[in-house]
Order: C-alpha cells, then sequence, then structure tokens
C-alpha cells in the first residue's frame, strides 16, 4: 500500500490543541494497528474504526475517566516513522513537540513488530514519556509468535504490556500503567550511529544549541532531523531556521545518503532486539494466504477472476439495492401524494415537489453507498483490495491513473457519487484527484436510462443496442484519454512508484467493515445531503415561478438556448440538459413535461420532430454522456477534494468536452458516413 495519504484538510498548520488542563494521553502508531479501537476503549466513544488508509487523518479527541481521574485522550493519525514527508507525520510529530502530552501510548500490532518498532524507537530517541501496548496479542498467538515482553522493557526502558484492543483485553492494566508513568521523564535512548553520522551529529548539535531554545536532552535527536533535512520538526522546536538549514545543506556530502544511513542503524538496532525476544512459527496462515495468492495473482487467472470480484461488488451495490433505492422513493412519493392533500397552498407544493423529492434524491442514494462499502469494506479486510489494485495497476499506469482508479471506474457505471467516494482509498493525492476529475465521464445508469430512452426511439432494435454500446465505450474512451491528458498537463505528477503491501489474507471482522459503511454513509447524508437538498428547492423554485407555464426555467433556457443553436438543440432540449443538472434521470422526466403535455402526440412524435437530422440525436445523446455532472456528483467531488475549485474545474471542462464532441459528430458525422 502506497504510504502517502490523502489529507483535507490543510492540516500541515498546526496551532495548539490542547482544549483544557486536563493531562493527555496520545495514542499514536502505525496505520490499521488498533488505535482508533483503543482509543474507543479508552474513551468509550464510538469512532469509526477502520481498515482502509486515510481513515485517521486528522486528531481525534476524548475523555478518559478513571477512579475519579479525569484525562484527555487523542488519536492521532497513522504514521510509519516521525520524517516529514507526509502531513500526517508532520501532524503526529508537530504535535508531540508543542503539546507535550502527559504520556504517549505507541499501538503496536505484535505480529509486525519489525515495522512498528521504528516508530518506537524514535519516541526513545527523542526520550518522549511513551507506552509501548503491545496490541493484537491475540493474533499473534494464532500465529504462535512468542515475545518476550521483559526483555524488551529491559532493551527499550519502557513499559510494554501486551492488549487486545478489539476485545478490551488487558486494558485495566495499561490504565494503570498509565497512571503509573503519567508525567514521568524518560532519558532518551541513544542508538549507536555509524562514524560518519555521529561526527556529523556532534557539528550539527553545536550549531543547534545556538539557534534553538532546545534543552540538553533534545539537542541529539533535533540534530538527527536537521541532518536529515526534516524542517517542521524544527520549526516547532522555534529554532532560526535560516541560517541552519543551509548549513546543513553545504556541510553534507552529497556522496552519503544519510537517510539511509541513519534508518539502516535503527532497523538494525531493532533486528538485534527482535532477534533476543521474539520466537516465531511460519503459520498455517502464511501458507493459505501464499496458496490463495498463487491462484489470484496468477498470469491467467488474476483477471479472470478480479472481473468476476468486481461483477459481484456491482451487482450487490447497484442490483441489489435497487429494490431498496426503489421503495425510498416511492414512500417519498406516497409522502409527497398525502401532503398535497392535506397541506394545500404554496407551501404544500414547496413539500411536495421541492423538499421531498430533494430528499427522496439524496436518500435513495443511501442503500447502494452503504452496501457498496459494505462489500469494499469486506474485500479489504480479508486483503483482497490490495491484489486488486496490483492487478489493476499495469493497465491503469499507462493512463496516470492508480490501480485502485479502477474500481472507482466500474463503480461509476452505477452511480458516480459512490465511484467518486471510493477513491478515499488512493494513497496519492495526484493519483485520486486524477480518478476523481474523470470518473463523472463514466456513464452512470441515469444516463445510460437516457440513452435508452431516446435510442429505443430514434432507432430500430438491434441499431440501438450498437448505438448505446457506442455511447458507453466512449465514455470509458474519453476517462481514459482525459486521464492520459491531465496526468500529462495539469496533474503531472512527480513519479512516485507503486508500492503495494500486500497483507496476509485474514476473516473479514463485521464490526469494522459495519461501521466502515455506515461512516461513509454519515459523510454521506451530511456533507453531500445538504448541497443536494437546498439545490433540488432552488430548481423547483424556478420550475414553478412565477408560473409553471412560463417558469424562470422556461426562461432560462430560452436564454442559454443561444448556447445550443449551433448543435441545433431547441430550447425545450436546452431545458432538458439544464435540468438534467439536478439529476440525470430528470431530463427524461423533463422531456417528457414538455414535448408530451399540452399535445396529443406520442412523445416520440414531439420528439421526432424536435431534432433536424439523426446526427443531432447522436450528438444529443454524446452531450448527456458528456456534459456537467448532475449535483450530487458535484457535491461529491467538492466534499472529496475539500475544494470548490475542482468542482467548478469538472463542471467546465466537462461541458466545453461535451459541446465540441456534439458539434463533431452534428457536422463531420455525415460527412463521415457519405465517405464510407
Ligand atoms: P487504526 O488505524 O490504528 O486506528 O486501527 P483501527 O482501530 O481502525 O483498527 C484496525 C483493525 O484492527 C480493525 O479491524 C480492528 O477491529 C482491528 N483490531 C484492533 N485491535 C485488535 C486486536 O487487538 N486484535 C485483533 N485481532 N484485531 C484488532
Ligand atoms: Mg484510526
Amino acid at each position: 500500500m502506497n504510504m502517502k495519504k490523502h489529507s483535507q484538510n490543510n492540516s500541515t498548520d498546526i496551532k495548539k490543541t490542547t482544549k483544557n488542563n486536563l493531562p493527555t494521553i496520545a495514542i499514536i502508531g502505525n496505520p490499521n494497528v488498533g488505535k482508533t479501537t483503543l482509543f474507543n476503549v479508552l474513551t468509550g466513544s464510538q469512532r469509526h474504526v477502520g481498515n482502509w488508509p486515510g481513515v485517521t487523518v486528522e486528531k481525534k479527541w476524548g475523555m478518559l475517566k478513571h477512579s475519579k481521574k479525569k484525562y484527555q485522550v487523542v488519536d492521532l493519525p497513522g504514521v510509519y516513522n516521525l520524517s516529514s514527508i507526509s502531513p500526517e507525520e508532520v501532524i503526529a510529530h508537530t504535535y508531540l513537540i508543542r503539546d507535550k502530552p502527559a504520556i504517549v501510548i505507541d499501538v503496536v500490532d505484535s505480529t509486525n513488530l519489525e515495522r512498528n518498532l521504528y516508530l518506537a524507537l524514535e519516541l526513545r530517541e527523542m526520550g518522549i514519556n511513551t507506552i509501548i501496548a503491545l496490541n493484537m496479542i491475540d493474533v499473534a498467538n494464532d500465529k504462535r509468535i512468542e515475545i518476550n515482553i521483559k526483555k524488551l522493557e529491559e532493551r527499550l526502558g519502557i513499559p510494554l504490556i501486551p492488549i487486545v484492543a478489539k476485545t478490551g483485553r488487558n486494558i485495566s492494566q495499561l490504565i494503570n500503567v498509565i497512571e503509573e508513568n503519567i508525567n514521568k521523564k524518560q532519558i532518551p535512548l541513544r542508538i549507536k550511529y555509524p562514524k560518519i553520522i555521529e561526527s556529523k551529529l556532534e557539528m550539527v548539535g553545536k550549531k543547534l544549541a545556538k539557534r534553538c531554545a532546545a534543552s540538553k536532552k533534545d539537542l541529539r535527536w533535533l540534530s538527527v532531523y536537521l541532518l536529515l533535512g526534516d524542517t517542521p520538526v524544527l520549526k516547532a522546536m522555534e529554532c532560526d531556521l535560516n541560517k541552519l538549514v543551509s548549513y546543513v545543506d553545504n556541510e553534507n556530502n552529497k556522496e552519503v545518503n544519510y537517510i539511509i544511513k541513519v534508518s539502516d542503524a535503527r532497523y538494525g538496532f531493532i533486528r538485534s532486539l527482535i532477534i533476543e525476544s521474539v520466537k516465531r512459527d511460519i503459520k498455517t496462515r502464511k501458507m493459505f494466504s501464499d496458496i490463495l495468492d498463487k491462484i489470484v495473482l496468477n498470469k491467467w487467472l488474476s483477471i479472470p477472476i478480479f472481473l468476476i470480484v468486481m461483477y459481484l461488488v456491482y451487482f450487490f451495490a447497484f442490483d441489489l439495492s435497487a429494490p431498496l433505492g426503489d421503495l425510498i422513493s416511492s414512500a417519498m412519493d406516497y409522502v409527497s401524494m398525502i401532503t398535497l392533500q392535506y397541506l394545500p397552498g404554496l407551501l404544500g407544493l414547496l413539500f411536495a415537489q421541492g423538499i421531498f423529492p430533494g430528499v427522496g434524491n439524496v436518500l435513495v442514494f443511501i442503500p447502494t453507498i452503504y452496501i457498496l462499502f459494505l462489500v469494499l469494506g469486506i474485500l479489504e479486510d480479508f486483503g483482497y483490495m490490495s491484489r486488486a489494485a496490483f492487478i489493476a495497476d499495469r493497465l491503469m499506469s499507462k493512463i496516470g491513473l492508480h490501480g485502485k482508479a479502477f474500481i472507482s471506474f466500474i463503480l461509476g457505471f452505477g452511480c458516480n457519487v459512490p465511484a467518486i467516494m471510493s477513491t478515499r482509498s488512493i494513497g496519492d493525492k495526484n493519483e485520486r484527484l486524477l480518478t476523481i476529475l474523470v470518473n463523472p465521464l463514466i456513464p452512470c445508469s441515469a444516463r445510460i436510462l437516457i440513452f435508452i430512452f431516446i435510442a429505443s426511439i430514434f432507432f430500430s432494435g438491434q441499431m440501438a443496442g450498437i448505438v448505446i454500446l457506442s455511447l458507453v465505450l466512449t465514455g470509458v474512451g474519453l476517462a481514459m484519454g482525459m486521464s492520459y491528458l491531465f496526468s500529462k498537463t495539469i496533474l503531472k505528477k512527480k513519479s512516485m512508484g507503486f508500492i503495494i503491501e500486500l497483507p496476509m489474507y485474514q476473516t473479514p471482522s463485521l464490526k469494522t467493515v459495519t461501521l466502515y459503511a455506515w461512516d461513509k454513509t454519515k459523510r454521506f447524508i451530511v456533507k453531500a445531503g445538504t448541497i443536494i437538498l437546498l439545490s433540488s428547492i432552488v430548481i423547483w423554485g424556478l420550475m414553478v415561478y412565477p408560473s409553471e407555464q412560463n417558469s424562470f426555467l422556461m426562461m432560462l433556457g430560452k436564454l442559454i438556448q443561444p448556447i445550443f443553436a449551433p448543435l441545433g438543440f431547441d430550447w425545450k432540449l436546452s431545458v432538458a440538459l439544464l435540468t438534467g443538472f439536478a439529476a440525470k434521470e430528470i431530463v427524461i422526466s423533463t422531456l417528457g413535461v414538455l414535448f408530451a403535455s399540452g399535445s396529443q402526440m406520442a412523445i416520440s412524435t414531439a420528439l421526432k420532430s424536435a431534432f433536424p437530422s439523426i446526427f443531432h440525436v447522436y450528438g444529443f445523446l454524446v452531450f448527456t454522456l458528456v456534459y456537467t455532472p448532475c449535483l450530487a456528483t458535484v457535491a461529491i467531488i467538492k466534499q472529496e477534494t475539500g475544494k470548490w475549485k475542482w468542482a467548478l474545474f469538472t463542471i467546465a471542462y466537462s461541458f466545453v468536452l461535451a459541446w465540441i464532441l456534439a458539434y463533431l459528430v452534428i457536422y463531420l458525422g455525415p460527412v463521415v458516413v457519405k465517405l464510407i
């Protein structure tokens, strides 16, 4: 798994965050080691626990009450170390330095000490008052990993408490140790670095002493970070950075990779610890994982299996949830009907035609989003998602996309909203943004419905099928093409390489995945919900004022019609496209209202007279495929990228692209056909 995470907020901008004068217990540790689970156990809160990267990116607060004493507990973002490469690392490191928690609990995955102890070692080098919670001892036992706790405590010089955060095992002992050790002073652990580093540290230390208000105890570790060029840490210590950094830059021997030398020394220390104190068995689970991977990652089988799994995800998320969605929308229809009966006048109309359908538009997404993330959560917890990303990466990386983008493409055929939400698992910020920006080009089911509706009016059976398929393929091709284009232009990326770690398979935890799915759903309801609801009301207002026969929406349609005139679309078609901005499904109902009402003609006959030629029909379909995504999608783009800029950008580029493509179809189409 890529270790960079996307952070929505500008989280590197850190202010002192202590809220009150209670002693603070900070929970730190690698991602997915059970920090949030422990946080919940300690504070009794219901924070979301998850197995996906990017779940805890900000600090979270809670309260621990124990034998009449109160503590403030903070859940820090998951980090592998305290360098300043990712925002999470900066948050965590700066927090430790500025806020000086009374005690730090380093949560460690007992089954992966090699990697987890790196952070522990950094904390020890800083002399931060730390205790280690050896979490997932249950799993370690299953894997027959034996850890000599006494020995580790001796070598690290701090307490280690084996716990199972998930079941609460040994938590009371942990709390006792916390209380015994709160505000304890620790002597920093001194690691012997190679000579070349040691001599540098000495020099750098002297400079530092003059420019930092740091105590002697802090000088050594500060020198290490300075040597490695970790400026945010020095900023947090309020060092005078100006001359320091350039001094180190000039002095550093360009031939020597200091980062590697330092981390090698640390890993060497950890390895010696582990050899002394950990006994492990090659366990059956590893065997099982290896065998399963032989099949899942097999040259011939991997892609068919991948496609089947993707199909199942799609099936569960969209087909299985459809009846529930239908139920919700008929319930809303019913409520609207009742309201109209009992609440006469404009207020009734506002509710029946504006608010309830608006709420319904939000609610119908809920079953899909919940089930989708439930299924994805299960696959992730099981260990398949990283394999899927691995398999898809080859294909996707050619167009600048992450392997995980494939999943969002598939989901896009159902609905772009959950598809865009699913990009949260993509670690690299640029790759994620790219995936989000091109996703709306994948035709969602609502747009496919429009294709079916119109194609079946204008084309005969088989031809209609070909037209629909060609549109779907065009959408996919455009998504890939635009992605390639963006990755070469506005989203040029520093090549990060694709680091993926294939965890061992495990039985998914029901609690993890249900909480995960609910968290996603809640996020959708709160954020996207408000935008969708508000704009539904606005659009309703535009539709009924000043009168339904001559509404603002119609005026607007006539106003914007000149934009569509070169494409040969009349004002009615323009209005239909305009309302499609609210939700693409509405295009059909608008066409219905505008073309069928007031006339005896069937809608198909009326529509046929609206298009000058068959090329205009296809142009209209291409336009519908590409143009401005619906409100829910725009809302979710804003939510997921954190910026209106990207939502507006998507609106703009897709509109322009749609217009150009439709124009080409309408004017080049006849020429091409003649040539053939
Ligand atoms: P965080 O990323 O460090 O906050 O990790 P979470 O608290 O989100 O937990 C990650 C996963 O590990 C979840 O599926 C938890 O249910 C699971 N987990 C947490 N503690 C334990 C434990 O002691 N044993 C086992 N087997 N699983 C645990
Ligand atoms: Mg967490």
